[in-house]
């Protein structure tokens, strides 16, 4: 099996690899590919470093035409890519074709940002002075992503990182090297100059940790785990640098007494369970007013009933596996957590024997959760959620914010007031009426507060916050 090489100043390197398994069927080896070391790693950031003056000045048909060639060719095998991210990570493949198609869109996106970068020009309140108010690149990004998106994240990371000028050292998480690779080998061949992108593919503790200690990195963001987030932030307030960090969540989704029952199970299993749950947007709190609590919990039971959970590349499938057995094991810990502390597995939680052997588990929902039991507090990240019984809207939305965390906030309801006024008050980054607490938009922001985020937004136009910093230049006329 040839090895997928890391692409260092140019070059395509590496023969140390490691192997990316399918996690729907662990005989399935789906790539081999390069680790970097730490002397790959400062290569790689020697080499952003080296092209960015030009990168930072080319012209921006060129940077519009690279990602322009690159979101057509994403989507064009939107497909075969689509497949090999589910092959490598465990959505479905319907699932794994839609964010594919994401991360084209994304490109596109971009592309045409390339075309309406603008400042502004005010007089000064001088006379005879002008100012002139324009976005430069920060100089070479560290971009560091986890395994849940491989190609959506990567994507939503390096199309803005480009288009705005700076040059890039990108790790993609060991677990999913697959997309990543390839996302890499369409820029080169569209023509991105050597040095402007370095692939790094690695372990988090070597290549990761050589990034966070480099002062020639000058921006980093990353989306991962509130832990290794908390090192990227100190990491970075040490060299003085800039940086973004998307974690975890602890999402709720209210379902109040006058929701519509049907919209409102939609929208909790798919929160709740789809892309297996492992999604920092997902929802695993589902917090239901007493009116329609029972009636609520046993539709969801009938639901589940139809949710086939197998091979994320066979027809049919609904939800893949988990995506390794580290966090399958942190599941179904947390589900004997949820046990212990009083809750009700009401429905699911077991592993599951399929046709290959897979890290399947049977979509858990525990009922009689408190908001202070640890799985109502702590980010599981899989299938496994708890519905909490509120008394009315002011203790469910009171019960939605207490949390460490705020990126994402669902409710289902037919009250105008009650949806007006969650949206206002509720403690997160994005709120969602009427839909899944999951499943965001890529040209508007996408962010959260408290401990799931810090920095400006991603995607979208507020991208640029990120990935430029803001000259005022005075001219005496
Ligand atoms: P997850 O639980 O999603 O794997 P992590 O925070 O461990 O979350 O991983 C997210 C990304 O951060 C991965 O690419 C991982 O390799 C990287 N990473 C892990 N440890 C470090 C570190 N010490 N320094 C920099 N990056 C790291």
């Amino acid at each position: 099996m040839t090895i997928h090489q890391n692409l260092i100043a140019g070059e395509w390197v590496g023969s140390d690899a490691i192997r990316n398994i399918n996690p729907s069927n662990t005989n399935d080896v789906v790539g081999k590919y390069a680790r970097a070391s730490v002397e790959d790693t400062k290569t790689a950031i020697a080499a952003a470093k080296a092209a960015f003056p030009a990168w930072s000045r080319s012209g921006i048909l060129e940077r519009h035409a690279i990602l322009r060639k690159t979101a057509d060719e994403i989507l064009a095998r939107k497909d075969e890519l689509g497949r090999l991210l589910s092959r490598e990570e465990g959505k479905t493949l319907a699932e794994g074709i839609g964010e594919t198609v994401r991360a084209g869109q994304i490109f596109d996106f971009f592309a045409g940002e390339t075309l309406r970068l603008a400042g502004e020009v005010l007089p000064s309140v001088r006379p005879n002075i002008g100012v002139e108010i324009t976005r430069e690149p920060v100089g070479v990004v560290g971009i560091i992503t986890p395994w849940n998106f491989p190609i959506a994240i990567p994507a939503w990371k390096i199309a803005p990182a480009l288009c705005y000028g700076n040059t890039v050292v990108f790790k993609p998480a060991e677990l999913v090297p697959g997309c990543s690779w390839a996302i890499v080998d369409i820029l080169v061949r569209a023509g991105l100059p050597k040095g402007v992108l370095n692939l790094v593919i690695g372990k988090g503790s070597v290549v990761g940790q050589t990034m966070l200690d480099s002062p020639d990195v000058q921006a980093i963001t990353f989306t991962g785990s509130t832990g290794t987030g908390k090192r990227v932030a100190l990491a970075s307030v040490e060299h003085n640098r800039k940086y973004q960090l998307e974690m975890g969540g602890k999402n709720p989704f209210v379902v109040l007494d006058d929701a519509d029952l049907a919209v409102a199970v939609e929208a909790a299993v798919n929160s709740a369970f789809f892309s297996t749950g492992q999604r920092c947007t997902a929802s695993s709190r589902v917090i239901v007013t007493e009116g329609i609590h029972d009636k609520f919990v046993a539709a969801v039971g009938e639901r589940l009933k139809s949710v086939v959970v197998d091979d994320a590349l066979k027809a049919g499938t609904h939800i893949g596996p988990v995506v390794d057995e580290s966090q399958l094991r942190q599941d179904t810990d947390y589900i004997e957590i949820g046990r212990q502390e009083g809750a009700k597995l009401a429905f699911g939680g077991e592993l599951l024997k399929r046709d290959t052997p897979g890290f399947y588990l049977a979509p858990a929902l525990f009922t009689e959760a408190t908001n202070d039991m640890r799985i109502s507090r702590e980010e599981i990240f899989g299938p496994v959620a708890a519905v909490i019984r509120v008394k009315d809207y002011e203790e469910a939305l009171a019960v939605a914010n207490d949390t460490p965390f705020g990126l994402s906030s669902g409710i289902a309801t037919t009250s105008l007031k009650h949806a007006t006024h969650f949206k206002r008050n509720a403690e997160a980054g994005m709120v969602m009426v009427n839909l899944p607490t999951a499943g965001v938009d890529f040209h508007v922001p996408f962010g959260g507060r408290k401990g799931s985020s810090h920095g400006s937004r991603e995607q979208g136009r507020y991208a640029n916050e990120f990935y430029t910093t803001v000259k005022t230049a005075y001219t005496l006329a």
